[in-house]
């Protein structure tokens, strides 16, 4: 069928026509080494690895890979600059180094969300009205706290721990980078920082940022390599403090490895969000909601709405609503403003997200995917939902990471609570009802760290995040992502 054909069967009358993003804005350097000392540098180790389109498959860009002298380095770099600089710079002149940086990624937003787009995945519409403003106002925020500490924990002194060690992942790479970055600064600590191996170029081209913001050389240091890397960053005895964002199962393996060293540690981890719709919400609204909370950026979403608790008596309409709505989403060419899923972040995630999805069919739930079409090359899944979901199957138990969700039902508040609660994880969950009581009935007992009432996913800098459980410890955002990087006179 021609797309005109299929224009007249579809809401709208005109043929569709993509609107691709131009990539010239972005002017990509063959190679790109580490950056230590405010400067790229060839790496010790030697070794380079490619980083690629995941929706074309082509190579980007080639990417030093930090071994264990080059990790020693980084360390070195950021406790001199410490001790040099960064330390006794009363907080006035450090927010003037953080507000330069939010402005300059304001200023260059464009140029930020093609590349983010090209190298990660996500679509462009995504990056362009999350990743870069979050990231921004991420700074301007903590800008405003570096110099009001005192007032922050008022009755406490505060002082700054040190050197912070920062490995984040592949989903969200400039605004992780951000969260982790601007409450170090803002309250005194130098840090290096490890983006994802498949997700490194946002993180180098802010090194740009840092140099024309003029930051002394030393304070950030950025390291790209892959989980070794990311190992020697974490147990260098040159550290103070680790903060970790990706999977359980690393985030165990540094809990164990950080044991008994007096370190200290945040770890921001996985999740398996309920997402939970009562029959008096406004229906049309939350099943906008249910999108949003699990394709927004294909899924790889740590607080993702990835389990749909739906009230038995409503079920029949929502999922009918939803499926409709499915139809309606364009999957392909991250680089295209219609497109509403993107590009899976890596050839090792979809066969992640593959795996989980035979194994939902294996163990008998029923699937159902959109009849969309998708590009020949590059890594991409179709929009997915699971009926027939029993609590057990490894479709609601496991976290895939992916456009997938999981629809079970509910007849009582009671029940949706305890399915709500029945996972290993805390992070998320949304509650959708008219009622302001019910929202506040479910969310004093729903085991998560961030709940969201008749909306989902939605992040703002003011507010902390954080989890329970499996999702990790400790908060970034708000007034309580400044004390994981900070000592108290007299406590530790
Ligand atoms: P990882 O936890 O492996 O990666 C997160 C970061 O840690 C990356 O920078 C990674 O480097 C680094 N890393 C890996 N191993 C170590 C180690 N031993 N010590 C220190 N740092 C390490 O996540 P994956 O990318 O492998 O994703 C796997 C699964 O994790 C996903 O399917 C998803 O379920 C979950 N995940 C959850 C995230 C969240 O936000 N909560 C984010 C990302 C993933 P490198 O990239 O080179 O491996």
């Amino acid at each position: 069928m021609s797309d005109l054909e299929r224009a007249g069967d579809a809401a709208s009358p005109f043929p569709y026509a993509p609107s691709r993003e131009s990539t010239e804005i972005v002017s990509l350097q063959e190679r790109y080494g580490l950056f230590i000392g405010g400067e790229l540098v060839e790496p010790k180790s030697g070794a380079w690895f490619p980083t690629i389109s995941p929706a074309t498959e082509e190579p980007l860009a080639e990417v030093a890979e930090a071994g264990e002298e080059d990790v020693d380095l980084a360390v070195e770099s950021a406790r001199g600059a410490w001790e040099r600089h960064w330390r006794d710079l009363p907080g006035r002149e450090r927010a003037k180094y953080l507000y330069r940086i939010a402005r300059a990624l304001q200023e260059r937003a464009r140029e930020f969300a093609v590349l983010e787009t090209l190298d990660g995945g996500k679509p462009i519409r995504e990056s362009r009205d999350v990743d870069l403003p979050l990231a921004a106002a991420h700074f301007f925020y903590y800008a405003g706290w570096a110099d009001k500490l005192g007032y922050a924990f008022a009755g406490r002194t505060p002082r700054p721990l040190g050197v912070a060690a920062q490995v984040i992942p592949w989903n969200f790479p400039l605004l992780m980078a951000a969260w982790k970055l601007a409450p170090a600064l803002a309250t005194g600590n130098t840090a290096v920082l490890k983006p994802a191996e498949t997700t490194p170029l946002t993180a180098l081209l802010l090194t740009e940022v840092l140099q024309d913001a003029d930051l002394p050389p030393g304070v950030v240091n950025v390291i790209t390599g892959a989980g070794e890397t990311g190992s020697h960053l974490v147990n260098h005895p040159g550290i103070d403090k680790v903060a970790f964002t990706g999977s359980t199962e690393v985030g165990k393996i540094i809990q164990r490895s950080l044991a008994g060293t007096g370190r200290r540690l945040t770890l921001e981890l996985g999740g398996k969000a309920a997402n939970i719709v009562f029959e008096d919400a406004p229906l049309d609204q939350a099943v906008e909601g249910i999108v949003n909370g699990i394709y927004f950026n294909q899924g790889h979403v740590c607080c993702a709405g990835s389990r749909l608790l739906v009230q038995e008596s409503v079920a029949g309409p929502v999922l009918e609503k939803l499926k409709d709505r499915l139809e309606t989403l364009r999957v392909g060419d991250p680089l295209d403003k219609n497109t509403d899923v993107g590009a899976i972040n890596s050839r090792a995630q979809l066969d992640k997200i593959t795996e989980l999805v035979q194994a939902g069919v294996d163990e008998g739930a029923e699937m159902y995917q959109p009849a969309c079409d998708l590009p020949e090359r590059g890594y991409w899944f179709r929009p997915t939902v699971f009926t027939s979901v029993a609590q057990s199957h490894r479709i609601a138990q496991e976290e895939i990471f992916g456009p997938v969700l999981a629809v079970m039902t509910f007849r009582t508040p009671e029940e949706a609570l305890v399915k709500a609660n029945n996972t290993p994880y805390g992070l998320s969950a949304g509650v959708w009802t008219e009622k302001g009581s019910r929202i506040l009935w479910m969310a004093s007992r729903l085991r998560a760290g961030v709940i969201w009432a008749n909306t989902y996913n939605r992040f703002d800098p003011a507010s902390p995040f954080g989890g329970y459980k499996e999702s990790g410890f400790g908060r970034e955002g708000g007034l309580h992502g400044l004390e994981p990087y900070l000592a108290f006179e007299g406590a530790g």
